[in-house]
Order: C-alpha cells, then structure tokens, then sequence
C-alpha cells in the first residue's frame, strides 16, 4: 500500500493524527527533501528506510513503491503542505493504477493555510473578497493563458501565489497591469509555521524591493488583496444579532 501524505507547511505539530500514524508504520518514507522538515522523518520507525526525491526522476520513485509492493511494505509518499495542490501526485497515482498497486491520500495543511495562520488572516472578508484565487506564474511548468495573472487580478479577489516568488518582479507589475491598484496590500511569507519563519506585509508595487531586501527567492507564498487592509471589512451576517439562521433566531427589536 503506498500513502499519499500531506506533511503540512512545516511545523512538526501540524500535521494530522492519520499523517503522524501512517508515518510512524511505515517501511520506507519517500519525501520531497526540498521542502520537507526533516524533522517529521523523527516520527518513523527506527528500521524505516527513507529515500529522498528530490534526486529521484518520477520513474525511480515509482520503482522504489513496486519493490515495496512485491515486499508487502507500506510506503508513505511524503508531500509539502497539502499533496492536491501543486504535488504532482496525479503521475505517480495513474503509474500504481497501471501496475495495481493500491494508494490511498491524506491531506495535510497546505502552506496557504499555513501562512493565513501566520499572518491572522482571514482570505474571506464580507464586502472585501469572497473568492481565494490560488495560482503561479508559469515557469518550466507552463499556466494555460486563460488563467494568465492579469486575467486573474482583475477581479481584485484575494489571491495566493505559489512557486512565483523568483519572478516576484514580473508577477507584481502583471497583478498590477491586470487591475490591482498598486497601493493594494499584499505580503510575502517565508517558510510560514517553520522556526525561521519570516513575514512582511507591503503593498503590490513595493513586493519586488521587499523580497530583494529580505533575500527571499523560494519557498515563499504571495498574498494580494484588500483582506490584508485592517478595518474596512463588513461584519458577518452569521454572527448578527439582527439575523436569523436555522440555528439561531434574531433578538426581538428593542423598544
Ligand atoms: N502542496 C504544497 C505546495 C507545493 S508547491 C502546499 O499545499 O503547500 C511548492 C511551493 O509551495 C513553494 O514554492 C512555495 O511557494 C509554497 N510553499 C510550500 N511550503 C511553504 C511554506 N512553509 N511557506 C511558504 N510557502 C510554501
């Protein structure tokens, strides 16, 4: 059986009690080295084997689960934050359909949660955006052009940006080209829920001056958007006094 496990942004505690499980049964532990703490790997058994794929082609990954297989031992395929977005899991699940080797997934905390956390941000604010937009800049890994960054900014949404953090340059002049203000709040955070953690909160114009004074090329995220302007959000209607839900009746008028 191989696991499809989310290790979460980084912090050791900030995974599930599945993921903590799956990886202290397992027989051998592949793991994406370059963003993974090592120090999840203290979890394992003391016998299991680890591989490491960042040095690994999908193929070599592949044939460490199919020699796992033929020895009936349990692997757990260790992915950053949550494996659905940006894991490349897809590949490796339809090479173990060819070969009938079972998988199952485990989520994990994605980065984007990871570093709302980080912030106390919430992406969602009444009257600011209702809509969370996570995307990139295309690189090796091309974007199709309809979900290109202007297109994307010009909704003025919350936006969270993976694996852009090397073009940060470019991405700030197309949000802005596409529709953002320039003066929009945004933030850039470093290795979010780790030990050395940083953040910073700038605007969209300054991300590039940002990102070059404080050294920041990878494992960062980008956050756009009003959400990150304090004050100007409308309250919940969930939570109003005024407002009645199937769970709650709204207070009788004064008089
Ligand atoms: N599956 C992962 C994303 C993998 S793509 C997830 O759910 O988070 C790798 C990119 O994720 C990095 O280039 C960076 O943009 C982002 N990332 C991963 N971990 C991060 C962290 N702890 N802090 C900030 N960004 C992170």
């Amino acid at each position: 059986m191989v696991n499809f496990v989310g290790a979460g942004p980084g912090a050791k505690d900030l995974i599930t009690i599945r993921a903590y499980k799956l990886i202290s049964q397992a027989g051998i532990i592949i793991y994406a080295g370059s963003l993974i703490n090592p120090k999840l790997l203290e979890y394992a058994d003391s016998k299991c084997k680890f591989y490491n794929s960042a040095t690994m082609t999908l193929e070599e990954v592949i044939n460490v689960m199919a020699g796992a297989d033929k020895k009936g031992i349990d692997v757990v395929r260790l992915h950053t934050g949550d494996p659905c977005i940006y894991g490349a899991i897809k590949e490796q699940m339809e090479m173990l359909d060819k070969l009938k080797i079972p998988y199952a997934c485990c989520p994990g905390v994605s980065s984007f949660c990871g570093a709302a956390a980080s912030l106390n941000l919430e992406y969602t604010l009444p009257g600011i955006s209702q809509s969370v937009i996570i995307t990139r800049m295309g690189g090796r890994t091309s974007v199709p052009a309809k979900e290109s960054i202007e297109s994307f900014a010009s909704h003025n949404a919350t936006m969270v940006l993976f694996l852009s953090a090397g073009m940060i340059g470019e991405l700030s002049r197309r949000l802005i080209s596409g529709g953002y203000n320039k003066n929009t709040p945004a933030a850039i955070v470093y290795k979010a829920t780790w030990e050395d953690e940083e953040k910073y909160i700038c605007t969209i114009e300054t991300l590039e001056e940002t990102a070059y004074r404080h050294n920041i090329t990878k494992t960062a995220l980008i956050i756009a958007g009003n959400v990150l302007e304090p004050g100007i959000y409308k309250r919940s209607e969930l939570y109003n006094p005024d407002f009645t839900t199937s769970y709650r009746q709204s207070a009788p008028p004064e008089v």
